[in-house]
């Protein structure tokens, strides 16, 4: 029997809930995939548990200061060790890799994922601000490259999924299921005073801190939306988003003859992360099934734009193109970092995010530097607004 060389994954981002997950699916099909390159950017004793357990190739942190700490601990393997943010980058380039999955947080992800399409690699993406920020430049560098774009957040896997064997069939409409969040049900009165605590609990999914407050202010389905725009080229008007408490209908696809197709399952990411790295073949797993009997009805609703507002303000930038969804994105990093911090309340993040958009500079066909430049005069602005 042929032995099939296994596939290279590097994981960016490795020590977030999307890089543990990650590395739970590579352990659990150790024949199949093999762990060439982790980073991170602050976890640094994680890391090092991860690099002992997996014995990469390399290691890179993306902060500095953690560097002696992480070489001398791995003093003891074969492992290459870097530093810097400049270095995980240039690890998402290298030769033996087949897989880069981006699972950093944010803006952050966008050199990096830059550099791994240029070097052709398929790349399984969770780290959706890429597309949010330059959307336009990562389908350019994509289609030179070749280099295949795989889904990794769920809406979109589940929209993938559905697509698998349609080949040229035309998509009507992409429907994005959101399950909500926490406060879907509170009154603009309560949500005054929601805190970072409450927001941090998300009813069906277990997230890392930053997807979960966007989540509970919609912020992270306004993302998808623009994230699928770019992931399956279609028009703004072609992109729905639909209320799904449930969390079982990931999205759904509806075709030109009105069919409509839709993915199901448990809320579990590791299913898409294994997805991707398997495409287009599935892998059996011992992952807990959806069961009917135990769920007696799905439900859907409209979201409320009115006190979400960020859903909103995601269509309009989505619709205007240019930089303007990397002033959004800009804008919601540093709000959500002072949400978290108890700085300002969560309706004060919207204001804000929509003071910054009509404030920032406006560039219709921006280049990287555009892009590198709104999002630091983006930050600048925005915390000047709320300091
Ligand atoms: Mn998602």
């Amino acid at each position: 029997m042929d032995t099939i060389p296994k596939k290279q994954i590097a994981i960016l981002g490795s020590t977030g809930s999307i890089g543990t997950q990650a590395l739970e699916v590579i352990a659990d099909n150790a024949s199949l995939f093999e762990v060439y390159a982790l980073t991170a950017n602050n976890n640094v004793d994680l890391l090092i548990q991860q690099a002992r357990k997996f014995t990469p190739e390399m290691v890179a942190i993306g902060n500095e200061k953690h560097y002696n700490q992480l070489k001398d601990a791995l003093a003891d393997l074969p492992i290459k060790v870097f530093a810097g943010n400049d270095s995980i980058a240039q690890v998402a380039e290298m030769q033996p890799i087949d897989i880069v999955l981006t699972a950093m947080v944010g803006y952050s992800g966008l050199k990096p994922t830059m550099n791994a399409i240029r070097a052709g690699k398929k790349i399984a993406l969770a780290n959706k601000e890429t597309l949010v920020v330059a959307g336009e430049l990562i389908c350019e560098l994509a289609n030179e490259s070749k280099s295949a774009i795989l889904p990794v957040d769920s809406e979109h896997s589940a929209i993938f999924q559905c697509l698998a064997g349609e080949g040229n069939n035309p998509i009507e409409k992409l429907i994005l299921t959101a399950s909500g969040g926490p406060f879907r049900t509170k009154s603009m009165r309560e949500l005054e005073h929601v805190t970072s605590a409450q927001a941090l609990k998300h009813p069906n999914w277990e997230m890392g801190a930053k997807i979960t407050i966007d989540s509970a202010s919609l912020m992270n389905k306004g993302f998808e939306i623009i994230e699928a725009k770019w992931l399956f080229g279609v028009t703004p008007d072609q992109i729905e988003v639909v209320v799904h408490r449930q969390s079982i209908i990931h999205s759904m696809v509806q075709f030109a003859d009105s069919s409509i197709k839709a993915q199901l399952g448990m809320p579990d990411m590791k299913l898409p992360i294994q997805y991707a790295f398997t495409y287009p073949d599935r892998l059996k797993t011992n992952f807990p099934r959806f069961d009917f009997n135990l769920c007696s009805q799905f439900t859907f609703e409209q979201p409320d734009l009115e006190r979400f507002r960020n859903l909103g303000f995601a269509y309009y930038a989505m619709e205007r193109g240019g930089n303007m969804p990397c002033i959004l994105n800009a804008a919601n990093e540093i709000v959500v970092a002072a949400f978290l911090k108890d700085k300002i309340g969560f309706l004060q993040m919207s204001d804000i995010i929509e003071t910054v958009m009509a404030k920032a500079e406006f560039v219709a066909k921006p280049t990287y530097e555009d892009y590198v430049k709104t999002d630091e005069l983006v930050r600048i602005l925005t915390s000047e607004l709320i300091n």
